[in-house]
């Protein structure tokens, strides 16, 4: 599996990703200390943080029309094997 830079749009291995956690062609940083690959922080756009900012409120404002109406308890067989 390969990934493509959002930088240079070079392809980027998962050894590179795993290893160095950066674009071997262009140098720019994919993935944190933590391991965590984030594509969408990498790419030139978003350092103006437009994308971001969209996302994050597009995120925010998102309301289920129909919220999920779970009680935990109701999951404790599931959790315990039963
Ligand atoms: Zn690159």
């Amino acid at each position: 599996m390969t990934f493509r830079c959002p930088s240079c749009r070079n392809e980027v291995g998962l050894d590179a990703l795993r290893s160095a956690g950066a674009c071997p062609s262009c140098g720019v940083q994919l993935a944190t200390d933590d391991g965590i690959v984030d594509f969408v922080a990498a790419a030139p756009v978003v350092k103006s943080g437009d994308e971001r900012d969209y996302y994050d409120d597009v995120y925010a404002s998102y309301v289920p029309a129909d919220p999920v109406k779970l009680e935990l308890a109701t999951l404790a067989p599931r959790w315990h094997g039963q």
